[in-house]
C-alpha cells in the first residue's frame, strides 16, 4: 500500500509532467486535493506533505473538517459539490471558494451571507456537454451568467468548472475539453478577476492539461478510493 505522501508525490509529478508536455508553464496548473469521505487525519497526511489546496462535497462533513483544522495555516477550502439554498450560509462561512455555482438564487444568498471583507470566490459550473444528468449551465447561457454573478459584490468570479460526461471516447472528452478552453479564454479577456479553469479529475487530468485546465481536482489519486 502506498501511503497518501506517496500517492500525493505522484499526482504532483503527474501535474507536472503533463504540464510540461503541454509546452505550457510550470506553475500554471493548481492540484485540488478531494478529500470527500476521507478522514481529518488523511488529510493532515497530505498537509505535512506540503498539499495546502483541499476540495470537499458535502456541507456538513466539510465544515466539520474545516472547523476541526482550523490551526492549520495556509489551508484553502474549495466547495465543489451541488448546494442547496438552505445551506449557503455554512459554505458562505467557512469555505474560501465555491466551484459549482450554476443557480443565480444560490449566488444571489452566498453573495448576501458572505462578508465583505472577505469576498467568496467563485466558479460557474458549465455543462460542457450539455449532458441531462449534469448540473451546470449551457453554453448559450454563459455569457449573460457570467454578467450578472461578476456583478454581486461580495463574490469574486474567478472563472469555470466542470465534469465532461462519463465514458466518452478520447476524441469526444478533448474535444468537450478544447471548448471550455475557448469559452475560458473569452470570459478572461472580459474579466480581470478570472485565472481558473477547473477541469480533470484523476482519471483525465492529463487530457485536462493538455487542454488548458489550470486546475485538476483529484481525489482518488492522492486518498485512494471511496467506499
Ligand atoms: C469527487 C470529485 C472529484 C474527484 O474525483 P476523483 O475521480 O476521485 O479524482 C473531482 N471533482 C468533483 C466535482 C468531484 O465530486
Amino acid at each position: 500500500m502506498e501511503t497518501i505522501a506517496e500517492r500525493l508525490k505522484s499526482a504532483q509529478i503527474t501535474v507536472k509532467q503533463s504540464t510540461l508536455d503541454a509546452h505550457r508553464l510550470s506553475n500554471s496548473v493548481k492540484l485540488l486535493a478531494v478529500s470527500k469521505t476521507k478522514p481529518v487525519s488523511d488529510i493532515v497526511q497530505a498537509y505535512e506533505s506540503g498539499q495546502r489546496l483541499f476540495g470537499e462535497n458535502y456541507v456538513q462533513e466539510g465544515v466539520e473538517k474545516i472547523q476541526a483544522l482550523h490551526t492549520l495555516d495556509g489551508i484553502e477550502w474549495h466547495f465543489i459539490g451541488p448546494l442547496q439554498s438552505n445551506k449557503t450560509r455554512l459554505v458562505a462561512e467557512h469555505f474560501d471558494w465555491v466551484q459549482a455555482i450554476d443557480r443565480l438564487k444560490i449566488a444571489q444568498r452566498l453573495n448576501d451571507q458572505t462578508s465583505a471583507h472577505k469576498p467568496l470566490n467563485v466558479c460557474i459550473q458549465v455543462n460542457i456537454d450539455d449532458d441531462e444528468n449534469k448540473a451546470g449551465i449551457n453554453k448559450a447561457e454563459l455569457k449573460d451568467f457570467a454578467k450578472t454573478i461578476n456583478a454581486l459584490p461580495n463574490l469574486t468570479l474567478r472563472g469555470l468548472m466542470t465534469i465532461p460526461k462519463a465514458n466518452q471516447s478520447q476524441a469526444e472528452q478533448t474535444a468537450s475539453f478544447a471548448q471550455m478552453s475557448v469559452l475560458f479564454e473569452d470570459l478572461k479577456k472580459q474579466y480581470s478577476t478570472v485565472d481558473t479553469l477547473s477541469m480533470g479529475m484523476s482519471g483525465d487530468m492529463q487530457n485536462a492539461i493538455n487542454n488548458g485546465s489550470t486546475m485538476v481536482r483529484v481525489g482518488t489519486a492522492i486518498f485512494g478510493s471511496r467506499n
